[in-house]
């Protein structure tokens, strides 16, 4: 053994000490001022208030407003460059049959139609209604059942299996789904991330609609994160939103 490694060693561990004095005087609070320029807007009791990383008290994944604007807006499932308003006009076939809301089943077992029919030709393909989505449900069975809620004559809820037919559900970023059914194919598998360009299946004729006399058809629901279903027209219409104009008009203090 060399008599110089002790000395070494010695003069290694100084430095090493040194270093994490200079880190702890200088760098430390850099990274401290750098992190107190990262605004939090967070909800507290229902109202808005702004945190610091320094006050998070949970592991906290931030979205920036320009994610959230580009996330939220929709287009149509097919691709076209069509608005949901033109959609509506162009592929519904009848307003008191296609859109959401409309009875559907029999006077023993009413319940209301839970999406929209757009009649677009046979093997239409179908895209996310979003830039990214996440693929939460595939069936390739053309006899899928789903179960819905239905509504007896003496007002008691049940529910009843109704034949989807082959099926893709994709989640988008705000936490919306959108359900495509009566597919007569589907290239997606589940939990795959699409984009706003991935063809997710054709339209086709599968599940009930093979009894029902109409043509085929894309049925397109929207569901919350409740899995509740919603009129397509209360959200897809509206789509000139954005966060960051929001922020622009914002005067809450740091908490
Ligand atoms: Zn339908």
């Amino acid at each position: 053994m060399n008599k110089k490694s002790p000395g070494f060693i010695r003069f290694f561990i100084y430095g090493v000490v040194l270093l994490m004095v200079i880190a702890d005087v200088f760098y430390i609070p850099y990274l401290h001022r750098k992190l107190n320029n990262i605004k939090i807007l967070d909800v507290e009791s229902g109202s808005p208030v702004v945190l610091s990383p320094f006050s998070l008290k949970k592991e906290t994944i931030l979205l920036t407003s320009d994610f959230v604007d580009h996330f939220s807006k929709y287009k149509s499932p097919f691709n076209d460059g069509l608005t949901f308003n033109e959609l509506i006009k162009k592929y519904i076939r009848n307003r008191w049959a296609d859109h959401y809301g409309c009875m559907r089943g029999t006077r023993e077992k009413k319940r209301i139609h839970e999406g929209i029919d757009l009649y677009v030709p046979e093997n239409t393909p179908v895209y996310p209604l979003n830039d990214f989505g996440i693929v939460t449900e595939v069936n390739d069975n053309p006899h899928y059942m789903v179960k819905a809620k239905y509504t007896q004559p003496d007002g008691t809820v049940d529910s009843i299996k109704i034949e989807y037919g082959k099926t893709v559900r994709i989640l988008y970023p705000e936490g919306i789904e959108s359900v495509y059914t009566h597919l007569n194919d589907v290239f997606v598998t589940l939990g795959q991330e699409v984009n706003g360009n991935t063809e997710v299946g054709i339209t086709g004729l599968t599940g009930n609609i093979r009894n029902s006399g109409k043509p085929s058809h894309l049925h397109m629901e929207l569901r919350d994160a409740a899995n509740s279903s919603f009129d397509p027209r209360n959200r897809l219409r509206f789509d000139q939103g954005s966060v960051s104009y929001f922020l622009k008009h914002l005067k809450i203090v740091n908490k």
